[in-house]
């Protein structure tokens, strides 16, 4: 069985509806989405000794099966530049989670590389009820959010539809290099479209996945958040 079908299996077994950013992020990784250099580390010692593997500065997450969204208990902690800052954010982040949700089953913290700031994108997928998995690009933030600068797919998707649906939101030139902003790597971006599309369409277990944000930048691309929920039968 593949790395990946092993994850989804475990997920499937354990009763549980959506995979920690962990295994999410493994998914990605076997299908050619570029992540975050990441390790899950069971204990504030273990933070400090992956964080300097992954090497500074780094980023603290909660991993819990219990937390979809992290940041609403207080579970990601950015921009860690030493040891003492790793083990500061490890303790923080168990206090919070606690706090927050008491019963919460804590699996450890996710000791990852800090993104640098760029450009940044989302890649989704949702299943539609007639024509199965549809795929989802925008550009991050207010574009998404407010404006809902969005184009949809069928997948599969060919190369010409990748590039289409990134050429189609209106906050395209944005991508093409603007003030602060650098020139984005499009061929990228075309690379994370077709992967999510082989992905969602050779895993129909997959009810959403929602890649949130990518950075983008001048030269590749970094999932920085990567949720996946699986259907539940
Ligand atoms: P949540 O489950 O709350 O969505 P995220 O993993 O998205 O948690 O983290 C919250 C925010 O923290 C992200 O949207 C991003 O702005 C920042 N962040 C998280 N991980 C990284 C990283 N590896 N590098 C840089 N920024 C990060
Ligand atoms: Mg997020």
């Amino acid at each position: 069985m593949s790395t990946v079908s092993k994850i989804f299996d475990k997920v499937k077994k354990e009763g549980r509806k959506f995979l920690l950013e962990s295994e999410a992020k493994t998914v990605c990784r076997e299908y050619g989405i570029p992540v975050t250099d990441f390790k899950v580390a069971k204990n504030g010692t273990e933070a400090v000794e992956f964080a300097q593997k992954i090497g500074y500065p780094v980023v603290l997450k909660i991993v819990s099966p219990d937390v979809i969204h992290k940041s609403d208990v207080g579970g990601v902690i950015v921009n860690l530049e030493d040891a003492k800052d790793v083990q500061r954010a490890y303790e923080q982040i168990m206090d919070s989670v606690k706090k927050h949700k008491s019963n919460a089953k804590i699996v450890g913290v996710l000791v990852q590389e800090m993104a640098p700031q760029s450009t940044e994108i989302i890649v989704g997928a949702t299943k539609d009820p007639q024509f199965g998995p549809t795929l989802m690009f925008g550009l991050g933030g207010i574009f998404v959010e407010i404006l809902k600068d969005v184009t949809f797919r069928i997948a599969p998707i060919t190369e010409d539809e990748a590039r289409e649906m990134i050429t189609a939101v209106k906050a395209y030139p944005l991508l093409k290099g603007y003030r602060n902003a650098p020139q984005a790597d499009i061929e990228a971006i075309v690379e994370i479209l077709l992967n999510t599309s082989r992905l969602v369409m050779e895993h129909q277990e997959i009810k959403e996945l929602d890649l949130n944000p990518i950075m983008v930048y001048e030269k590749g691309a970094k999932t920085v958040d990567a949720r996946i929920i699986l259907n539940s039968e």
